[in-house]
């Protein structure tokens, strides 16, 4: 054998070793999988359909709901294990059930998304808005800004996760007046919402460089606490273990997780919530259980007075919505009219910016009810008077779901941030804050 024919060989033999070995990894790790799951939108005509969707949602757990069916002429998007796409099929057709198939294997969407996170362990400069990136890099890249900006910014920990992950934030604070208002964000309650902490980051980096004269003014008149990632373990576990895990991490016998935007201690598990520890909307054993909700709740009472919270907006995905309270009840807060007008106003600007369509209104009239929201609480019971929470992109009928490709990732921060502002100046014009 020539020398050439040799090393040919041995190249052969190399790549199917390691194309087994790649192979083998694949499958044998612990990571979940999606292969030929299927998500479907189905319209529900009748009072049948809704009954029928209500009893599936309680008995299969190889149909995840996203939504409940409530009633005739909704649509609800729903994903079906792969060996479950048979007997939903027979189903959909047996009940006369409209439908479309938005993904036939939602694996590939998943694969497309790992592939738009960075490496772990890349120089935290490299921050952008094009790539999804890890916990641990989220937190270098908030130690680097504070080395860059001593003198306006800080870290904050409010403590830690059921997993003994740090919570940590930034404070911004160029106004250095003792009554000057600040505005609270948080985001990533819910692990799966990627596109929630990249939109925070992205507001960081704009109140930190942006050259607007309306950032710089907002960036100096308020300050800011910005927390991206509440739920550290979560967001950590979509990373390692399940891309698709909305919960926290703790263990309750056979099952994980509690949904921590169900657990927070205002009109807690009285609707749209489970008390099963293992449905995705778990309220937890009490109110106030987890240990993210305890942080989180202990920071806001010492810091609502302290630092003249006036504020709080709260980030997830997806649909395309900016809700004020209440969740639980249809009964209106009592600055309704104000806050109604604000998320108008807010719906109204993203459209100028993007073009994109958000529905805005109370969380109970405009999504569904539910019980047991951080916004509730901060507006029921801390009484801070503007509070938001958005549903980010994609669209109600998003085949990507949660997985929103990392191309809309700046597009989707911009227009969030632009509303956010609108929010302020309303706030604003309204004497929320004088
Ligand atoms: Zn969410």
């Amino acid at each position: 054998m020539s020398p050439k024919n040799y090393l040919g060989s041995f190249y052969i033999l190399f790549v199917c070793l390691f194309g087994i070995n790649l192979f083998r990894l694949v499958w044998t790790s612990d990571i979940a999988r999606y292969d030929y799951y299927r998500v479907y939108h189905v319209e529900l005509s009748t009072q049948q359909h809704v009954a029928l969707f209500q009893q599936l949602e309680e008995k299969s757990d190889s149909c995840t709901f996203f939504g409940h069916a409530r009633h005739p002429k909704q649509k609800l998007t729903i994903m079906v294990a792969a060996h479950k796409v048979a007997d939903f099929a027979d189903l959909l057709q047996t009940y006369d059930i409209k439908y479309d198939v938005l993904s036939y294997n939602f694996q590939e969407i998943i694969d497309r998304n790992l592939a738009e996170v960075l490496s772990k362990d890349i120089d935290p400069k490299s921050m952008d808005w094009k790539h999804y990136f890890h916990l641990e890099t989220i937190y270098s890249w908030m130690n680097f800004l504070v080395q860059e900006h001593p003198n306006d910014l800080a870290i904050i920990n409010i403590g830690e996760s059921a997993q003994g992950i740090p919570i940590k934030g930034i404070s911004l604070k160029k106004n250095k007046k003792d009554n000057a208002t600040t505005i609270f964000i948080e985001s990533g309650i819910h692990a799966r919402e990627w596109i929630a902490p990249a939109t925070t980051n992205y507001i960081i980096n704009e109140l930190l460089s942006s050259n607007e004269t309306e950032v710089q003014r907002l960036a100096e008149n308020y300050n800011w606490i910005i927390l991206p990632i509440v739920n550290p373990d979560g967001y950590k576990y979509t990373f390692e273990g399940d891309r698709m895990w909305r919960k926290n991490r703790e263990l309750f016998g056979i099952c994980r997780g509690v949904d921590l935007n169900r657990n927070f201690p205002f009109h807690w598990n009285s609707t749209g919530s489970s008390g099963d520890p293992c449905r995705y909307d778990y309220s937890g054993p009490s109110a106030a259980s987890e240990m993210e909700t305890k942080q989180l709740i202990k920071f806001l009472q010492e810091n609502l007075i302290l630092n003249n919270i006036k504020t709080f907006i709260s980030l997830h995905s997806y649909s395309q919505m900016i809700m004020f309270p209440y969740g639980h009840t249809a009964d209106h807060v009592e600055n309704y009219d104000d806050l109604s007008a604000i998320g108008r106003k807010a719906s109204e600007k993203i459209k100028q910016v993007s073009g994109r369509i958000y529905k805005s209104g109370s969380i109970y009239e405009i999504i569904y009810p539910s019980s047991g929201g951080s916004k509730d609480w901060a507006h029921g019971e801390l009484k801070i008077p503007i509070t938001f929470s958005f549903e980010l992109r994609g669209p109600p009928d998003s085949k990507d779901l949660f997985i929103l490709p990392a191309a809309e990732i700046e597009s989707t921060a911009q227009e969030a941030f632009a509303a956010i502002m609108t929010i302020i100046e309303e706030s604003e014009s309204r004497g929320y804050y004088s």
